[in-house]
């Protein structure tokens, strides 16, 4: 294929996904996005209030996601990955979608990301990975690692809002497109909409660039970085200097 071609199959595919969301009615048109809250289109959640054990919430959305065989990636996982962290974390992480090393251990970002991404949480923010809850846009591994398909984020959709509904984070980090696309309801590219705080459901959200992106752009990590001093003001806790 050429370039051009490649381009435009690219661009047909997000076409696609867009029409998928915006009939199901996941992505709002860009205008309303900037609409204040009591301007949003009727049928858009009012943010939950976390409930009395989140813990206890989080173990009956596991339930009710089962053995999950909702969408096509079921027969090639060999595990469900829920998520995982503390159920009443201040901050919440949400990637994309498993890959191998996460489908065999049934957890979120232990592969060679997920490494990176635990020097981001431990490091950068000073903050035990333990501490916070990773989750992503996908449950099951897509298989070759590619990307989630509409009607895939569709199926794990539910799953995803009640686990965010059960944290009730301060501020949610979205990893690279389709973390930051799933909870800012946007068709942007990463590229667009990191660098600004947007809201899911009343909570601070921060888009930002994919560890695995990170893995192959290792010059990317200063915006992380920033991005990282963004959510430490967002939590109300201390921003390191440059000396520090
Ligand atoms: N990449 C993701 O987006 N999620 C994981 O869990 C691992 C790698």
């Amino acid at each position: 294929m050429s370039e051009r071609e490649d381009l435009l199959a690219d661009l047909l595919a997000h076409g696609r996904f867009l029409g998928t969301l915006s009939s199901v009615g996941v992505v709002r048109p860009a205008e309303a996005a900037e609409e204040p809250e009591s301007a949003r289109p009727r049928g858009e959640p009012p943010a939950a209030p976390r409930p009395e054990d989140p813990a206890a919430a989080l173990v009956a959305i596991r339930e009710d996601l089962g053995d999950c065989r909702r969408c096509k990636l079921w027969s090639g996982r060999k595990t469900i990955v829920f998520g995982q962290g503390d159920p009443r974390a201040e901050l919440m992480f949400v990637g994309e979608g498993p890959g191998a090393e996460e489908d065999e251990q049934g957890l979120a970002f232990v592969g060679r990301a997920g490494q990176l991404l635990t020097d981001i949480i431990e490091k950068g923010l000073k903050i035990k990975r333990s501490e916070v809850y990773i989750a992503n846009v996908i449950k099951c591994r897509a298989p070759q690692n590619r990307n989630p398909e509409p009607d895939e984020i569709l199926a794990c959709q539910p799953f995803l809002e009640r686990q965010i509904d059960a944290i009730r984070p301060k501020v949610i980090v979205g990893l690279g497109k389709f973390g930051g696309q799933w909870l800012l309801k946007t068709a942007e590219p990463i590229s667009r909409i990191r660098g600004r705080v947007g809201e899911y459901r009343g909570i601070k959200v921060v888009p930002t660039w994919h560890p695995a992106y990170l893995l192959r752009n290792p010059a990317a990590k200063k915006d992380v970085w920033e991005d990282m001093k963004t959510v430490l003001r967002l939590l109300g806790r201390p921003v390191p200097g440059p000396r520090d």
